[in-house]
């Protein structure tokens, strides 16, 4: 899995430190809509954290409850002790950057990154120095007095980061910053903004639907669906240990056979699925007792494939390819299983595509570690 993160940030794995952003039991309903419900969160100094979710879960009005532009009809929430619901949003130490960047189109691009600063009425000199910090922070000093349309669209979103945090906030919210830019400039976009948001040491909230860019860039992401937090966790925590089929299913591909636990071995519980023909060992079990109805889920990249044909003892498949999808650096096979069951394994292209060993139609045999795949239950 790909991130763009250098340092580890993880102060929450620790005890005494104290949280910066708290939701504590957060509603908001908007008259029967809840698009928010009864949320507790804690974010802490320094982190990029990432709110995921589908279109209307409620994502955007966590943010605009964080930045005061909403009340919560019920609950608190504190930025570094500030209680946010008895502040008005000019008073709160956060600014927001949307996805249009909303730059003044007649103002050059210093102007822009200085226009907070002088409604402040902060020094001429302070300005100045403020301006040039900041366009050198975001590699645009070369740019200061070009207007917005003589920009691409890649440095127009560089501007509006600089002005965002000319001020120095010590909270930055991050409206889906990068959904106006194309997928290769998103991709580098997604670097540079993770690399400034760590020299700046500023506290990030993103919103996105993306779910790679929530994976590459965040310290920690919150998976939304429905007003509700439904997990918490670093990119490789939600990616490798989902608590729930939502959010396996939610980030990234994921095969999943259904079946009942038949028995526990010291190491691993064995289940048995009506769409495999072979025991799943599972060794990551998460409390499901012999006779439980579970979900076996496994990502596709930890699924081995092979035409070289050979019974193992559990945790493998033989199946027809019916499918490859080539995405370059890898390849998806689709498998169908003679339950009819389709079965996705990744495997990286080491060979060149007229190369590959493994080809539609050929009968094949997929395996996997009993470490590799887990048990969920809701
Ligand atoms: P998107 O990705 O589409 O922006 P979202 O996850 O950010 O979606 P929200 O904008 O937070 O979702 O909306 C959550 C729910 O609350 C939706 O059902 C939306 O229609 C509703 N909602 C948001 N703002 C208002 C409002 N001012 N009045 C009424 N309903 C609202």
């Amino acid at each position: 899995m790909k991130s763009a993160r250098e340092k580890n940030v993880d102060p929450w794995l620790n005890p005494t430190e104290k949280p910066f952003i708290q939701f504590q039991s957060v509603s908001k309903e908007f008259g029967s809509v809840s698009a928010v419900r009864n949320v507790s969160l804690d974010i802490y100094k320094g982190e990029f954290f990432s709110l995921l979710g589908e279109s209307g879960c409620g994502k955007t009005t966590m943010l605009r409850l964080l930045a005061g532009f909403e009340k919560p009809s019920s609950g608190h929430i504190y930025i570094d002790d500030i209680d946010v619901t008895k502040t008005e949003p000019y008073d709160l130490p956060v600014n927001i950057m949307f996805q249009f960047y909303a730059l003044f189109p007649h103002m050059s691009v210093r102007d822009n990154v200085a226009f907070g600063l002088r409604q402040a009425r902060l020094g001429r000199k302070f300005i100045k120095e403020r301006v040039e910090e900041m366009l050198d922070l975001v590699n645009m000093s070369d740019f200061a007095d070009r207007r917005p349309y003589q920009l691409s669209g890649g440095q127009r979103q560089r501007v509006a980061l600089a002005r965002a945090l000319a001020r120095q906030p010590k909270v930055l919210l991050l409206d889906e910053p990068l959904a106006a830019l194309d997928k290769n400039l998103r991709e580098k976009t997604q670097f540079e903004l993770v690399n400034i948001q760590e020299k700046v040491e500023t506290t990030f909230i993103m919103v996105t639907h993306d779910q790679e860019e929530a994976m590459t860039m965040s310290t920690r992401i919150g998976i939304m669906d429905k007003g509700k937090i439904k997990q918490v966790g670093t990119p490789g925590e939600v990616y490798e240990y989902p608590n729930s089929l939502f959010v396996a299913k939610f980030i990234g591909i994921v095969n999943i056979f259904d079946g009942i636990v038949t028995s526990e071995e010291q190491e691993y519980v064995v289940v048995k699925s009506p769409h495999i023909e072979t025991d799943l060992a599972v060794a990551y079990s998460s409390a499901a007792p012999v006779g439980a109805h579970v979900s076996v889920v496994i990502r596709p990249e930890k699924i081995l494939i092979s035409t070289e044909i050979k019974n193992l003892p559990n945790n493998f498949a033989i199946g027809i390819v019916k499918d490859i999808a080539y995405l370059g650096d890898v390849s998806l096979y689709y498998v169908q299983l003679r339950s009819g069951k389709i079965v996705i394994a990744t495997q990286p292209n080491l060979f060149r595509l007229a190369e590959r060993p493994v080809t539609w139609d050929d009968k094949v045999v997929l395996y996997w570690q009993t470490e590799n795949s887990i048990i969920l239950t809701i």
